[in-house]
C-alpha cells in the first residue's frame, strides 16, 4: 500500500427530509435509477485516480510515479465504462493536480455517486510480491500492515459529524441503516472485482483487505480502493505502464461493475 493513500477526517452525510426516504435511500442510491418525469437517470460512477500534483504517491525503483499510472488507468476505465452506455462517469481529477482527500469524498457525495472507486498502486516491502488487491472500509484492519498504514495516515482524527435537526436516537438509527447498506454494497463490489480479475489480472495471495481509509468513509456511497498492482515488483510495474494492459484491466473492472449493478437489480427484485 502506498503510504500516501489516506489521511484526515471522513464525513457523515444523511438527508433528513423524512424517515421513509432515508430508510429507502441507500439501496435505491446503489442502483441510482431515478424515475423523474419518465426519465431514467444512469448511475454515476465516481473514479478517483490517487495522488496528483505535488503528491506523486508511490515511486517505483526506476522513478515511475504512481500518480501518473492512476490517472492513465482511470481515463482508460472512464472510456470503457462510457462505452457500455450504462453509466455516467465522473472523476475526482482528470489532470496532474493535487486534490485533498476530503474534497474527493465530498465531490462524490455532492454528485450523489452510485459507486466510488479509488485507484492506486501498491508499494510493498518485498519486491517479489505482486498482484492487485481491493480494500474496503473497516474499523478492524485485515492485517498488521493495513492497520499501521491507516493509523499513520488518519492521524487519530474522528469520523463523522452529528446530524443537525435530528434527535440522537433517530440519527443513530438512520446512520446505522445507511452505513450497513453501503457496507454491503462495498463488499459486493470488492468481491465482483476479485472474481472478474481471477486468472486474468494477477492478484495478491490475500487480495481482500480492509482498513479505515478516509477516502472510503462516505457512509452513503458504496466504495472500494483498488490497488492495481505493486510498483515495487518489476513485472507489475511493466504491466501497469503498458497501455494495452491498462486497457485489459479497464475491461475487467467494467465487467465487475456491470456484475455489481446486475446483482443489485436482482437484490431489489428479491426485496
Ligand atoms: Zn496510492
Amino acid at each position: 500500500m502506498c503510504l500516501q493513500c489516506d489521511s484526515r477526517r471522513g464525513f457523515l452525510r444523511l438527508a433528513l427530509g423524512g424517515a421513509a426516504a432515508a430508510f429507502a435511500a441507500p439501496m435505491a442510491r446503489a442502483a441510482q435509477i431515478q424515475f423523474a418525469s419518465d426519465r431514467v437517470e444512469l448511475p454515476l460512477i465516481m473514479l478517483d485516480p490517487g495522488h496528483g500534483g505535488h503528491d506523486p504517491g508511490a515511486i517505483a525503483p526506476d522513478g515511475v510515479f504512481e500518480k501518473n499510472i492512476t490517472l492513465a488507468s482511470a481515463l482508460e476505465l472512464r472510456r470503457a465504462l462510457e462505452r457500455t452506455g450504462r453509466y455516467r462517469v465522473a472523476m475526482t481529477r482528470t489532470t496532474d493536480v493535487f486534490i485533498p482527500l476530503d474534497d474527493r469524498v465530498s465531490d462524490a457525495m455532492a454528485q450523489n455517486a452510485a459507486l466510488f472507486l479509488s485507484m492506486h498502486c501498491d508499494h510493498l516491502p518485498e519486491a517479489d510480491l505482486r498482484g492487485a488487491s481491493v480494500f474496503t472500509l473497516s474499523n478492524d484492519a485485515s492485517d498488521t500492515l493495513a492497520a499501521s498504514i491507516a493509523q499513520d495516515e488518519n492521524g487519530g482524527a474522528a469520523i463523522g459529524n452529528p446530524m443537525a435537526g435530528a434527535s440522537p436516537q433517530v440519527a443513530d438509527i438512520l446512520a446505522s441503516l445507511e452505513t450497513r447498506a453501503t457496507k454491503i454494497g462495498s463488499q459486493t463490489l470488492a468481491v465482483d472485482l476479485q472474481t472478474s480479475f481471477k486468472g486474468i489480472v494477477p492478484l495478491l495471495p490475500d487480495p481482500k483487505r480492509a482498513a479505515n481509509f478516509a477516502v472510503l468513509r462516505d457512509p452513503s456511497t458504496p466504495a472500494a480502493l483498488l490497488e492495481m498492482g505493486c510498483l515495487t515488483n518489476p513485472l507489475d510495474e511493466t504491466r501497469l505502464r503498458s497501455a494495452g494492459q491498462r486497457w485489459k484491466l479497464a475491461q475487467r473492472i467494467t465487467l465487475a461493475i456491470n456484475s455489481y449493478f446486475d446483482n443489485d437489480a436482482l437484490r431489489r427484485v428479491a426485496g
